[in-house]
Parts: C-alpha cells; sequence; structure tokens
C-alpha cells in the first residue's frame, strides 16, 4: 500500500515516520510538510496528490494548539483547518485515491453530554466556548467525508484521538497543549530556581496518548477502516495535577508546582469510550505506554534536544 501523509513535520507525523520505519516495512510511505505543499492551495494540493499517486492518503497537517490557542487565535483555527481539510478531501476526490484518514479530536465533542462519549455523539450539541471555532471547523471534516461517502460510495475515514503528547510536539508556552507546555515550564523552572506554575485547578481530567502508540494504532488499523470514525486514546483518565506531578518528578521541581485557579480550566472532562477502538485492534500485540513513561521520554527528549525545537 502506497500511502501519502500530510504534516510530515508534526507531532504525530514524526511518530508515524519513526514507527512505520521500525513496525510497518511492508507500507511504501512518502511524507510532505508545508514546506512541500500549501495544503491551503486547492490547486496545488490536487497537483501534488495526483504527482504521488497514493492508494491512501493519511492527513496529519492541522493548525493545532492547547486549550489558550483556540481561546485566542478562533479566527485562524477555524479557517486554516477548514480549508485545508476541504482541499485534502476534493484532492483526493479528483485523484481518485481509494482511501482517506483524517485527525479529529476528542475535544470537538459537544460540552454538555452523557459519558463516556463515543463516536455516534460527535453532533448531538455544540461544543465547549473555549474552542467551539476550531471544533466546528474539524466537525466539517466528518460531515464532508461522510458526503463524500453517501455520494461517491468512497472510502473516507476520521481518527479521534484525545489529547496528545511525546517527542517533537510544539512546546510553545502559551499556544501548546498543556503537556508540551508544562513541560517547557519545568524546563525553566529548574534552571531560573523559578515557581513551576500549572494554570487553572488542575482538576480536569483527560486522557492523554503518547504520540507513537496512536502511530501505531493508527497504521494497524488502515487496513480495516472503511467510512468509519474510530476513538484513539489509552482510556485511563487523570487529573492535570497528576500529569503536573509527573513533569515536576521528572525535573526534581515537585516543591516549586503551583496552580494558578484564576486561569481556565477548559472543559472538566472528555472522557471517551475506547470500545470500537479494541474492536478493531488486536490488543494482544498492543500495549500503551504509561503516561509517567511516556513523560520520562519526552523530558530525556527536551532535554537532549533544548532549544532546537519547536519552542
Ligand atoms: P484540552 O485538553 O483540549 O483542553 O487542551 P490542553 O492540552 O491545553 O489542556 C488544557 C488543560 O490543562 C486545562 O485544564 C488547563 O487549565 C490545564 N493547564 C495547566 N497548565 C497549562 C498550560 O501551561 N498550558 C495549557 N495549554 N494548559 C494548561
Amino acid at each position: 500500500m502506497k500511502i501519502l501523509v500530510t504534516g510530515a513535520t508534526g507531532l504525530v507525523g514524526t511518530a508515524v515516520q519513526r514507527v512505520s520505519k521500525s513496525l510497518f516495512p511492508e507500507y511504501n510511505m512518502t511524507f510532505i510538510s508545508s514546506k512541500d505543499c500549501d495544503l491551503l492551495d486547492l490547486e496545488r494540493t490536487t497537483s501534488t496528490f495526483k504527482t504521488h499517486s497514493p492508494d491512501c492518503v493519511l492527513h496529519l497537517a492541522a493548525d493545532v494548539g492547547g486549550l489558550y490557542k483556540n481561546m485566542n487565535q478562533k479566527v485562524q483555527m477555524y479557517e486554516n483547518n477548514l480549508i485545508m481539510n476541504y482541499n485534502v478531501i476534493k484532492s483526493c476526490y479528483h485523484n481518485n485515491i481509494k482511501q482517506l484518514v483524517g485527525m479529529l479530536s476528542t475535544c470537538i465533542f459537544p460540552d454538555d453530554i452523557e459519558y463516556p462519549i463515543d463516536e455516534t455523539k460527535l453532533t448531538l450539541g455544540p461544543p465547549h466556548a473555549s474552542n467551539d471555532a476550531y471544533a466546528y471547523a474539524k466537525r466539517m471534516f466528518k460531515v464532508q467525508c461522510d458526503a463524500y461517502n453517501d455520494q461517491y460510495n468512497t472510502n473516507y475515514n476520521c481518527v479521534i484521538p484525545a489529547n496528545i503528547y511525546g517527542i517533537n510536539d510544539n512546546y510553545d508556552l502559551n499556544d501548546a497543549h498543556v503537556i508540551p507546555a508544562l513541560i517547557h515550564k519545568g524546563y525553566l523552572a529548574r534552571d531560573q530556581g523559578d515557581i513551576f506554575e500549572v494554570l487553572g485547578t488542575g482538576e480536569p481530567l483527560r486522557q492523554f496518548i503518547y504520540s507513537d502508540d496512536l502511530a501505531e494504532i493508527i497504521l494497524r488499523l488502515l487496513p480495516t477502516l472503511n467510512q468509519d470514525s474510530v476513538i484513539i486514546t489509552n482510556p485511563q483518565e487523570y487529573k492535570i495535577k497528576e500529569a503536573a506531578t509527573y513533569i515536576a518528578e521528572a525535573f526534581e521541581i515537585e516543591a516549586r508546582l503551583k496552580f494558578q485557579p484564576t486561569a481556565s480550566d477548559g472543559q472538566y472532562r472528555k472522557q471517551a469510550s475506547v470500545d470500537h477502538m479494541l474492536k478493531l485492534l488486536n490488543t494482544d500485540i498492543f500495549q500503551f505506554t504509561s503516561l509517567k513513561d511516556g513523560i520520562d521520554r519526552t523530558v530525556k527528549h527536551f532535554i537532549d534536544n533544548y532549544p532546537n525545537l519547536r519552542i
């Protein structure tokens, strides 16, 4: 199978590069990033897909960020994701590409919903106000995939991960997701003997998935995905304060951990069911990386590579 991957230099794209090399030599993988093709440009996207002519497009490119980027850059998050996804779907269709797999996120589900969320509940209510622009743009990817599947019998699919973290993340102090933002802050706090500030109360619950685990599960599921949507995550829920404590331990700054309860907590909970994922996946051969191990590996990579990272 010839697979074209967008978003090659991102958190998940680089994980797919590592994991495909070591575990899936049978896949013929090509990776493109924004340097190779501007996915906001429909003509360029269509011609790039034509040149590579893959059996499958694994669409990982997106404009993403943590709670505070979603709150502060709504226009950019809406427009970039909507246009990019629209162009990718149209380019797959125009080039007769058999399979498309794109990424949503469990953070785009309704805010007021009965837990656990599952794949059927995506559009049962409005998303949390903090990330509504991003969430609606991403929901439209599924709407457009479903429309093509219904009308043209294409094989367009959505994978829906929870909060992803891992090596080669975006570690921007303001825009990043919670784990990479706190790893960057922890590094600076250790170096400067300062407090380690965690925004919000630390009480919200999250499911996290290590980027290499996500890459492996996506690559395992590819041959079985057919007009499907599947939530992918380690099912265990953690309080933000537990993740922050693991990070503080990795930098040996536990005593300097301080919460900033006036900052937004975002959504309190987003517990997602992995029943569908487990049905599709052979669990005998897959084991999740524990949050502690994943954080320890990510912190080590951050320390070894600082400052040559996306910071
Ligand atoms: P979410 O899971 O989609 O809401 O996005 P995040 O990865 O940004 O996680 C947000 C949660 O982590 C909220 O409860 C924040 O209050 C908490 N948090 C604590 N410190 C930070 C931080 O430095 N950056 C971010 N992004 N979130 C933080």
